[in-house]
């Protein structure tokens, strides 16, 4: 994606400077915002300082991590990664952005709905079983792998009891290419013979019940809950988290408080698919280290306050 660059005006103090200077010195006065009000300058301090700024030394930053990053952010000094992540972080706690309008909202949905009016989640499976299963080994892993590692685990085993009788070292086999898949393996075959001993082989239709289930929280829950049954809920996963704080549309410091500010936003219309919409759209355009301003559809209502303009 092309970054905006700012050419500085000929003859200025900037225009004089080499490059890295110049964008030190434009950094400054972002830096100075972000920090902490300084206290005076002792003499010894003030002579550091003037070495350092002679010795061509960057700006200190504010000493705190959440300041540094902020800082660092604001002056354009990090990877984007980092800024990413500073921006979200940010925006959680309140840094820039306002709320949306009902009608703003309205509006991205809208636009999400008419480009993709049923959009899917990309993990492969037949039913709620599977489904369930595939969510529970998902975490710390992509769709993709999980799916190829399913492609195997679903022929040998799709039911909780074929799941239970291929044991656990049999479902490690399946799935040693994914993450974690000891720990995976482990909570597959015991959810699989709780759902036969609790509720008859079946996937409960109930958060409570889901959550009681090794390895399966309530992102896990929500998912199930509104693929399988269609209940409008909605799971914020990585992509949601980042997509909810950056935008504006629901600020929040946990994923708890991100699907609470969007259940009390969101139109019931749109709910039942909003959190496919939101984690494509994290997934696929607004991605975490560069996010596609220029082609997004929602940019005109975003409110990051570092998308190109
Ligand atoms: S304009 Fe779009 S892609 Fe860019 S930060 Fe906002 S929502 Fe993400």
């Amino acid at each position: 994606m092309a970054r905006k660059t700012t050419t500085p005006p000929a003859g200025s103090q900037l225009a004089a400077m080499p490059a890295r200077a110049a964008k030190a010195a434009k950094a400054a006065p972002l830096l100075a915002k972000a920090a902490k009000p300084a206290k005076p300058a002792t003499p010894k301090t003030a002579a550091t300082s003037a070495k350092a700024a002679k010795a061509g030394a960057k700006p200190a930053l504010p000493a705190s991590p959440a300041g540094r990053l902020k800082g660092e952010a604001a002056a354009g000094v990090v990877p984007a990664r980092r800024r990413a992540v500073a921006n979200a972080a940010a925006a959680a706690h309140g840094r820039t952005v306002a709320p949306w309008s009902d009608a703003e909202i309205v509006e991205a949905f809208t636009r999400f709905e008419l480009r993709d009016p049923e959009p899917k989640g990309e993990l492969d499976y037949v039913d709620p079983f599977t489904l369930l299963v595939a969510v529970v080994l998902s975490a710390q892993a992509t769709d993709v792998g999980v799916n190829k590692a399913t492609k195997g685990l679903f022929a040998a085993a799709p039911t909780p009891a074929a799941m239970v009788a291929l044991g656990e070292e049999g479902i490690a086999g399946f799935i040693r290419t994914l993450g974690l898949f000891r720990g995976k393996a482990k909570n597959v075959a015991e959810l699989s013979r709780l759902l036969l001993e609790r509720h008859g082989g079946e996937v409960p239709v109930d958060r409570a019940a889901l959550e009681a289930l090794p390895g399966v929280g309530r992102k896990t829950a929500n998912v199930v809950l509104n693929i399988a049954f269609g209940v409008p809920t909605i799971a914020v996963d990585t992509h949601l988290f980042r997509v909810a704080n950056r935008t504006g549309l629901a600020p929040g410091a946990t994923p708890l408080e991100v699907e609470l500010g969007l259940e009390a936003r969101i139109p019931d219309r749109f709910k039942r698919h909003a959190h496919h919409w939101l984690i494509l759209h994290g997934r696929y355009i607004c991605k975490a280290r560069l996010p596609d301003c220029p082609i997004c559809p929602i940019n005109d209502l975003c409110r990051w306050p570092d998308k190109p303009i």
